[in-house]
């Protein structure tokens, strides 16, 4: 009796009119995918890509060479050096990150007292070496100027929710 049922299911191309059925409703359904790199996909405030190193507004960089985030990394992939300035102020002498470790866990911007390292939104970073993804401190520096006003207004959207 099945098998009678499946073969005038079959003779009437029930199957098929069930699947272009389909095709049509999501044919003029909205779209879900993004035609990257001309569409972008929504971003949080909390959006954990690329790291930057921030400075004060006085143009003085905000780190204090504690080492926490260094410590604080499961991935051991930030380098920290330090050294006491002539004014007696400790600041780091190398900062580096290598993001061929790097798991973007956020952890080094949770740890940090003085908001000094932080991610940043830029997710299009790439390198076609393996040197290339090994940031220095000028190179985190340059991208916390790069994109100090976006960072500024994403820590303004998460006190919000702290
Ligand atoms: S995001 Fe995580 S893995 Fe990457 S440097 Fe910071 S603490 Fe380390
Ligand atoms: S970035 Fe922050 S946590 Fe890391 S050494 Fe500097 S002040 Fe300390």
């Amino acid at each position: 009796m099945g098998s009678m049922k499946e073969m005038f299911n079959s003779l009437l191309l029930k199957e098929l009119f069930k699947g272009l059925s389909v095709t049509g409703r999501y044919a003029f359904a909205r779209k879900v995918t993004v035609r990257y790199p001309e569409e972008k996909t929504p971003q949080g405030f909390r959006f954990r890509g690329l790291h930057a190193l921030r400075r004060h507004a006085s143009g003085e960089e905000r780190c204090i060479a504690c080492k926490l985030c260094e410590a604080v990394c499961p991935a051991m992939a930030i380098d920290i050096e330090m050294g006491e300035r002539e004014d007696g102020s400790r600041r780091t002498t190398r900062y580096d990150i290598d993001m061929n470790k790097c798991i973007f866990c956020g952890f080094c911007e949770e740890a940090c007292p003085v908001g000094a390292i932080v991610l940043t939104r830029v997710f299009e970073s790439h390198g076609e070496r393996q040197s290339d993804l090994y940031y220095t401190k000028p190179m985190l520096l340059a991208n916390g100027d790069r994109h100090e006003a976006q960072i500024a207004a994403d820590e303004a959207a998460d006190a919000k929710y702290r």
